[in-house]
């Protein structure tokens, strides 16, 4: 098989989808996909049993959600025009708006088509970088607690608040959640759903699943409302691997294995959070260090720093480990690499192939209509 490319593990899939499926049985919750972290519609079949349906933002991406997915299909974007209000309401069956302006010019076209939500501000958070914490200062991410007054719930079906990112810890969230019940408890019981967002990594080793479980429930029965998650990232955390080949490797002061991919068009957040990647192949304890470089033309572009055994070689495949998520949906073209095949290995050993990427497609993601 010609690198680079994804290879998504159905069993590993599996396995984080029986730990969510756990969690909607013990607490009530019920669990839409976040789209934009992961899309390869390729392994829906095998996400469907498990979850209730998709939560998107674009119009082209709820659309995906109701064709491929189905079930629930939850609307929201930080910024719809009318004519993406009207496009999305075709697929959706809710619709989650991002502030009062946007709630007031669109809501009446949502009547009789889909069941109405506004995201809530609630200016607190565990979402580590700023760069990724809703609760920034200064957030544009929904309504602010002190722009809220009780006749805005009135004619409101239900509320979303997102303010986890790789939360690993139940306690941390139930903070949050005490929070929450606190200071919006009043507005929340005129409602029938609230949905808490992603970010709950509830798949990570020896998470409280349980404590999760019961504070959900206590919540729920509380203010009387359906709870939702939304995750991303716990359902397809671990499942895949990025396979690439060492294509050069350069010493300038120290030894850089050059590979046939780029954290700027195949794993793009490995770039704007500096979160270095973790290879398979290598070993704390190697006495033999390299420096895992792109081959775009990007100066700093780099997977990481990482120890191996042996010395690497030309021509040597290398893994490079958890890279499910906003990886596949943010592809680019960049520097016309090679775009990674995406296959998934399924749980009686077969690979099979879910896509794989052309010349053609390059060329025409950059003009079409050209007649030469
Ligand atoms: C990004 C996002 C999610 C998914 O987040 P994960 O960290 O991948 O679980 C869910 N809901 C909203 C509103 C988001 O912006």
């Amino acid at each position: 098989m010609k690198t680079p490319y994804f290879m998504i593990d159905e069993q590993k899939l599996i396995n984080n989808l029986e730990q969510a499926k756990k969690l909607k049985q013990l607490s009530g919750v019920k669990l839409v996909l976040a789209l934009k972290c992961f899309s390869t519609w390729g392994v829906f079949d095998v996400m469907k049993p498990y979850l209730d349906g998709t939560t998107s933002s674009g119009p082209f991406e709820v659309r995906l959600g109701a064709e491929k997915f189905g079930g629930e299909t939850h609307a929201y974007s930080v910024g719809y025009s009318q004519e993406d209000v009207e496009e999305v309401l075709q697929y959706c069956n809710k619709i989650i708006f991002n502030s009062v302006s946007q709630l007031q010019a669109n809501r009446h076209l949502a009547d009789g088509k889909a069941s109405v939500g506004l995201r809530l501000n609630p200016g607190i958070s565990c979402a580590g970088q700023d760069l990724a914490d809703p609760a920034r200062q200064y957030s544009r991410l929904g309504v602010q607690e002190n722009l809220l007054i009780d006749e805005l719930f009135d004619d409101l079906d239900g509320a979303m608040f997102h303010m986890n990112c790789e939360n690993k810890s139940a306690d941390a969230f139930i903070a949050l959640l005490d929070s929450i019940s606190e200071r919006f408890g009043r507005y929340l019981e005129k409602l029938d759903w609230v949905s808490l967002g992603g970010g709950v990594f509830f798949t990570w080793p020896d998470y409280e699943l349980e404590k999760l479980a019961a504070a959900l429930k206590i919540f729920a029965e509380r203010f009387d409302v359906q709870l939702y998650l939304e995750p991303g990232e716990a359902i397809i955390t671990q499942t895949t691997d990025l396979a690439v080949t060492v294509v050069d490797i350069v010493e300038n002061g120290i030894k850089t294995a050059i590979v046939d991919s780029a954290t700027e068009a195949h794993r793009l957040d490995t770039l704007i959070y500096n979160e270095p990647a973790t290879i398979s192949e290598a070993s704390e304890k190697g006495n033999h260090q390299y420096v895992i470089g792109s081959c775009s033309c990007l100066a700093g572009d780099q997977f990481c720093v990482a120890n191996f055994e042996q010395p690497l070689a030309i021509g040597q495949k290398l893994h490079i480990a958890d890279s499910a998520g906003y990886t596949m949906v943010k592809l680019n073209w960049f520097n016309g690499l090679r775009m990674p095949s995406i296959y998934c290995r399924r749980i009686d050993g077969a690979v099979e192939k879910l896509n794989e990427f052309t010349y053609q497609d390059f060329e025409s993601s950059l003009s079409r209509f050209l007649i030469s």
